[in-house]
């Protein structure tokens, strides 16, 4: 596959450089929360800023309805916040392609920067709609897209556009498509991959294209009933997925001609309910009671996880083992997250929304070697799926 074209090395200075990052962040009372997405589209915004580019950044927030501004998804925290961040002017546009935006894109110095207003404002942007590609590249010389978490999409900002100027990919992006493509297509071995949260059918795609690639597969989380139950046991009323059974078979077996080892719990925790303070209990694979739900892992899955973690060259986590927002059920994510964070001989990797927040929750990010920021776009790469965002920067 062709190589993606990065933006280092190219020269920028007095071009007009448009940029989709993904500053779809979560705010409160006009103000940003969490602003780790901000963050991280920085390197590439501060490398164009001190190149003497004039920046203009585009992304989207939320799901407004498409026809027209919403306070509630307007852009104006972000551009707030990232002023604190940077050592730039930060301008904002109140439309994305109107009269405010062509006037302040065409007024921009070099090495300032100026966002416009969210793209989802204008249904066109999740049409793809030529002629919002065309108005949305009128505003730039060159494209550099940012925005890994969105690249899933074949969206204008994250596709069409990128076929009307010269388009390059930003730092996070790069980062995110090769450390994702270099575990799957050169492991250090053995390349052990965790997969948990709630539905086998979620997964499949992960699964299928991982029993390829991966030496161990370990799985966790509500999916593991589906799995007990190919297996021929009872899960009582833990999540299943009747219509997966077959399909869970098919994998183990799929898996065992692979030479692939799968592993499944061999305990669980049980509860009588699905609530923080429901009675509970750890019980063999083989003896779930008929009227409990089986929400984590018990300790000797625990130990044997964690045995097969430390024996990884490189080790690949999407999905938490158990229902860690809970803290009675947290345990089992913490034992595996904590597992991985000690490994230090392994390329450590984790994708996935809820797993990097556990991840967060336990306070070892710092620990890991790569968290991805992608979510769906991490998961359909890591599927082998073609993402129409990086597709465009391909040369
Ligand atoms: P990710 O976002 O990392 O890809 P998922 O979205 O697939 O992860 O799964 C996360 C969810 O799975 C969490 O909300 C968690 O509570 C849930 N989950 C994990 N184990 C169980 C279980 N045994 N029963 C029900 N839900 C579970
Ligand atoms: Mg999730």
């Amino acid at each position: 596959m062709s190589e993606i074209k990065t933006i280092e090395g190219v020269d920028v200075r007095g071009k007009r450089v448009i940029v989709r990052v993904d500053f779809n962040v979560p705010v409160k009372d006009g103000v940003v929360g969490d602003d780790t997405r901000i963050r991280a589209a920085l390197p590439t915004i501060e490398y164009l800023v001190s190149g003497g580019a004039k920046v203009i950044l585009m992304s989207h927030l939320g799901r407004p309805a498409g026809d027209g501004f919403d306070e509630k998804f307007t852009l104006a925290p972000a551009a707030r916040r990232l002023a604190e961040l940077i050592d730039a002017p930060v301008a904002f546009a109140s439309d994305t392609v109107g009269a405010d935006a062509r006037a302040k894109a065409a007024a921009l110095a070099d090495g300032c920067v100026l966002l416009l207003e969210n793209l989802r404002f204008d249904a066109r942007e999740k049409k793809n709609d030529p002629a919002f590609c065309e108005e949305l590249a009128s505003l730039a010389d060159l494209y550099v897209n940012d925005a890994f978490g969105t690249a899933h999409r074949a969206h204008a900002s994250t596709a069409g556009v990128a076929s009307l100027l010269p388009a390059y990919a930003g730092f996070l992006l790069a980062g995110e498509v090769e450390t994702l493509s270099d575990m799957l297509d050169a492991p250090r071995r053995p390349f052990v991959a965790i997969l948990g949260g709630s539905k086998v059918s979620d997964k499949v795609g992960v699964i299928d294209a991982l029993i390829g690639k991966a030496d161990t597969i370990i799985v966790g989380g509500g999916m593991c009933f589906t799995f007990l139950l190919a297996q021929g046991k009872t899960v009582g009323t833990s999540l299943k997925e009747d219509d997966w059974v077959v399909r869970a078979g098919e994998m183990i077996d799929k898996a065992a001609a692979a030479g692939v080892k799968l592993l499944l719990p061999v305990d669980v925790k049980v509860a009588d309910a699905f609530a923080e303070d429901a009675a509970t209990r750890i019980c063999s694979v083989d003896a779930i009671p008929c009227d409990m739900m089986g929400l984590d892992i018990g300790p000797e899955t625990e130990k044997l996880y964690a045995q097969a973690i430390a024996e990884g060259s490189t080790v690949f986590w999407n999905g938490p083992m158990g229902v860690f927002e809970m803290q009675a059920f947290e345990h089992g994510t913490r034992a595996v997250a904590e597992a991985v964070a000690a490994n230090k001989e392994a390329a450590t990797i984790i994708g996935g929304g809820d797993s990097v927040a556990a991840v967060n929750k336990f306070a070892l990010a710092d620990e890991m070697t790569f968290i991805s920021t992608g979510g769906g776009a991490s998961m359909e790469l890591v599927e082998g799926k073609v993402l129409p965002g990086v597709a465009a920067l391909r040369s």
